[in-house]
């Protein structure tokens, strides 16, 4: 588009690109000590905002939960800053590759390098998490950052913008406006790499835009994350636990149990466990300070009809009152429900919910269970509870998801080693710890040649010297 034709938000966004753009190719990559001070100043800006911050999103949410604003987001980042100073120098380094015998005594090095400019997308539900998670992978692999928040988040989404921009230069990291037509803008840009983080509708959307530009993708996505309960399970046990992570953020989790499988006899006793469970932990008050509200009228709307249409199709919905009740209403405290008897007919079984109503369904073989989630996307996050070996790894070899969980939900997230990500439908690529540094640079191959080595003189004219050569690799190979 002609320059002149775009809205100053548009303009300033190219501005910021380029400015990035040309640092990227015309400087050296930023050094060890460049980048730890980078990630330094973001870990005291975290920890010195973090009361602002915990606020911004409540007050952006209607209302959240102080503690789940510390703990997903705060804390979360804090340690992970923490980790990726700590290990930074080492993974910097060059890798020492094997050499095959035939180019002996060569060396092979891998060497990372930073991409260039990195853009993030990022959701509502844990604002200041997806956002900043990728970005601290990204400026450890020693990129220039632009991260465009979610527009239902403004008041956070303000509080970052002029955080950062105290803190760091335009051309180091930059948080981008959240007005119409910037996320479209900002997925059109000839990006090194986009880390996109939100629904499978939009990911497709991105990924379409990001290919005409020849621009990688991580895409972290969403979907329904099954719960399997073996008949082995602990089953008051697993329904505490289940009711914790349903409950968390009210459901607004990308990889909260959606949906959970129970043996055909324990399927009422398990619900009634998991009702009873997250009436101790949230009561029934929608004023307890404890449980978060939902992040919009829209969104608490979708969630009625969800729970109208179960209803509607005979499940029966364990709930301390209705999402009617005037006084959820007005708070979005969506009632924490439990659909019994849920059916594939339902909608509530066709998307993924993001709230806090959790269907049961039955089974009666442990393969059916296998290939109902067969049968559906690639789940982001898959759980399974039991203490039978055999059956868990049945399920494990049998089915494919972004990460799982076993005997809990959620906490395979939290493991600073391991990498986040989704598979197929849910996502693509993953990032945390040092998978968000290989993500985010070019692993380059350099082959270092040694002058002893004659093997790879294979000038013509070729004749019996080659054909020696030959003769050895044939032998070799
Ligand atoms: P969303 O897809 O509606 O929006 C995500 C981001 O995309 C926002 O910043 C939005 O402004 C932007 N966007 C919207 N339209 C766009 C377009 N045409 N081009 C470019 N960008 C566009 O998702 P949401 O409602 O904010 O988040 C909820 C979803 O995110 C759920 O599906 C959840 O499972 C998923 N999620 C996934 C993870 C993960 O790690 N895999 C984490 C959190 C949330």
């Amino acid at each position: 588009m002609d320059q002149s034709l775009k809205s100053p938000p548009l303009s300033a966004l190219d501005d910021a690109f380029h400015a990035m753009v040309a640092l990227s190719r015309g400087a050296p990559p930023p050094d060890l000590a460049i980048r730890r001070a980078r990630l330094q100043r973001l870990r005291d800006l975290l920890a010195a905002n973090e009361a602002r911050f915990v606020a911004a999103i409540s007050s952006d949410f209607g209302h959240r939960a102080d503690v789940e604003t510390t703990i997903a987001e705060t804390l979360f980042l804090l340690t992970e800053i923490k980790h990726t100073i700590k290990q930074l120098a080492r993974w910097m380094a060059p890798r020492r590759i094997a050499t095959a015998l035939q180019f002996w005594p060569a060396r092979n090095r891998l060497i990372p390098q930073p991409l260039g400019v990195v853009g993030i997308i990022a959701p509502w539900n844990y604002p200041l998490q997806l956002t900043l998670a990728p970005a601290i992978g990204a400026i450890a692999a020693g990129n220039l950052v632009m991260i465009k928040p979610s527009e239902l988040t403004p008041r956070f989404a303000a509080l970052l913008r002029e955080l950062i921009a105290g803190t760091f230069a335009p051309t180091e990291l930059v948080i981008t406006g959240i007005e119409d037509g910037i996320a479209q803008a900002f997925a059109q840009l000839p990006f090194d790499h986009l880390v996109f983080t939100g629904s499978t509708r939009v990911g497709r959307i991105v990924a379409e835009a990001a290919a005409k530009n020849l621009t990688p993708v991580t895409l972290e996505l969403g979907g329904k994350s099954p719960v399997i309960i073996d008949a082995s399970a602990n089953l008051d046990q697993a329904a505490q636990r289940i009711a914790y992570a349903k409950l968390l953020n009210a459901g607004q989790t990308c990889i909260a149990p959606d949906y959970v499988l129970v043996p055909e006899p324990q399927r009422d006793a398990f619900a009634g466990l998991v009702r009873n469970h997250m009436l101790a932990m949230f009561g029934s008050n929608p004023a307890n300070a404890d449980y978060t509200s939902i992040i919009s009228d829209r969104h608490y709307a979708r969630l009625e009809g969800l729970a109208n249409d179960a209803a509607s199709k005979d499940a029966k919905l364990l709930q301390p009152d209705t999402p009617a009740n005037p006084d959820r209403r007005r708070l979005r405290k969506f009632p924490p429900t439990v659909v019994v008897g849920a059916t594939s007919e339902m909608a509530i079984m066709q998307e993924e919910i993001f709230g806090p109503l959790l269907p049961v369904m039955a089974y009666r073989e442990r393969s059916e269970a296998i290939n109902y989630i067969n049968a559906h996307d690639r789940p982001l996050a898959l759980y399974w509870f039991g203490t039978d070996q055999i059956a868990r790894d049945e399920v494990l070899a049998r089915t494919v998801a972004g990460g799982v969980t076993v005997n809990d939900c959620l906490l395979h997230f939290a493991q600073i080693n391991q990498p986040m990500g989704g598979v197929g439908a849910s996502g693509t690529g993953a990032y945390h710890g040092q998978w968000g540094f290989d993500t985010f640079s070019k692993l380059k191959p350099v082959f270092y040649r040694s002058p002893l080595n004659r093997m790879t003189d294979l000038y013509p004219p070729y004749g019996a010297k080659i054909a020696r050569i030959e003769k050895l690799l044939r032998w070799m190979s």
